[in-house]
This record gives structure tokens, sequence and C-alpha cells, in this order.
């Protein structure tokens, strides 16, 4: 891996769904343009090289199994929500449970990134399966009013037919990490100048005692 001027900027995904939306596909899709229908369910990590403003990132991306009990899980997700810059977030436009499903998933990342102090967490929802338009049960515009009022990016893709529409998902999801860190440099920036300011004042009052 080359290091251009010294600095790495790696981002860490996790892509989240219940079981046969084509999480595994769509990640396959990204990574070799290919589609070749069946995955079998292992638990993966790969890490894929992308150029993000001129600069080469590795890009890890966390093919995450399903867990049905999201409560006893918390210690799971804890550890997800602290490993990842991002989720994917997938359903499939033919499966209303999948749908759900990422509902609960963005009440869990967001409870734990309280928990864990993180400042905002770059999330994309992604209805799989569009060339299954026949079949469809959860309407676009679901999808987008979910996004919308959980402020995440929303995609309807189909890992089947259409690679292009895939890139444009991890695509965005790296430019929304790169956003976040940059707001939570300035943030950090900002804070500092205020804890400066208030030793100032602070020292003032002292001084006038
Ligand atoms: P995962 O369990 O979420 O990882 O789902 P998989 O990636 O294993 O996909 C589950 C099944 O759905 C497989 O049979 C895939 O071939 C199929 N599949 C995945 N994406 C699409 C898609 O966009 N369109 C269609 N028609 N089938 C898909
Ligand atoms: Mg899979």
């Amino acid at each position: 891996m080359t290091r251009l001027n010294g600095q790495r900027m790696d981002a860490n995904v996790v892509v989240l769904g219940t079981d046969n939306v084509g999480k595994s596909a769509l990640i396959v899709r990204f990574l070799t343009r290919r589609f070749i229908g069946e995955y079998g369910d292992i638990e993966s990590l790969y890490t894929h090289n992308v150029v993000v403003d001129g600069r080469e990132q590795a890009l890890n991306i966390w093919d995450a199994p399903y867990s049905q009990d999201l409560s006893s899980e918390s210690l799971m997700y804890e550890k997800r929500v602290q490993w990842a810059d991002g989720f994917v977030l997938v359903y499939s436009i033919c499966d209303r449970a999948s749908f759900n499903a990422v509902s609960r998933l963005i009440q869990i990342i967001k409870t734990n990134k309280d928990i864990l102090g993180f400042e905002k967490m770059p999330i994309v929802i992604v209805g799989n399966k569009r060339d299954l338009h026949h079949h469809r049960t959860v309407l676009s515009e679901e999808g987008r009013l979910l996004a919308l009022s959980a402020d995440c990016q929303f995609y309807e893709v189909s890992a089947a037919e259409n690679y292009h529409s895939v890139l444009m998902v991890f695509h965005g999801l790296v430019d929304r990490i790169r956003e976040s860190r940059v707001s939570v440099k300035k943030l950090a920036g900002i804070k500092g100048i205020v804890k400066s300011m208030s030793a100032v004042f602070t020292r003032r009052r002292t001084d006038s005692l």
C-alpha cells in the first residue's frame, strides 16, 4: 500500500441486514464487479483499496452475520459500532420484515453510538433486489422516508443487474465518512478554542480575587 504525504485514511465499514437480502452479493459485486448467484454464509472481512481525493485508502468491509436476538447481543453490536466508521444497512424490496429490521438496526447503532460518545455515524440504507420489482412489497418512498428521518443516505439497487448503483453505495459512504472526519476535526478545533478561552477567563477571575 502506498502512503501519500505520509497520511493514511483507512475506513471500516460494516454491512448489516437480515439473511438473504443480498449483503454478500453487494460486497462481491463491489469488489469483483461480478454477480455469482450463491455466496454461502461465512462471516468475512475484506480489504479493498479506493482512491479518495487522490489518496489511496484501504476500505475494510465486514460481511456480518445477522443476529435474531438483538437485545441479548448488545455487546456484539457495541463492538461493531466501536470498530466501524460507517454502516451499510441492507434490506430486500421484496421482504417487508427485512425493511423493519433496518429500523431496529438504526436504533441499536444510535444507542451504542451515544454510549460510546461518537459524534455522528455515517449510515447508508440500501433497498436491494430492485430487479424483482414485480414482487415489491416495500415502496421506494418508504425507504427514502426512513433514511430522511434517520439522517442516512438511501439507494435502491440491484446487485444482480447493476454494478454502477452498487459502486455509488460504497462511494457515497466513503464520502460521508470523509465528511464526518472533517467535521469531527473541526469540532475538536472549536472545543480546543473554547477550552483555552475559558482557561483565560478562569485565570482572569482568579487574578481579580
Ligand atoms: P445475504 O444473506 O444477505 O448475504 O444474501 P446473499 O448475498 O447470499 O443473497 C441471497 C440470495 O439473493 C442469493 O440467492 C442471491 O443470488 C440473491 N440476490 C442477491 N442480490 C440480488 C438482487 O439484486 N436481485 C436478485 N434477483 N437476487 C439477488
Ligand atoms: Mg451473506
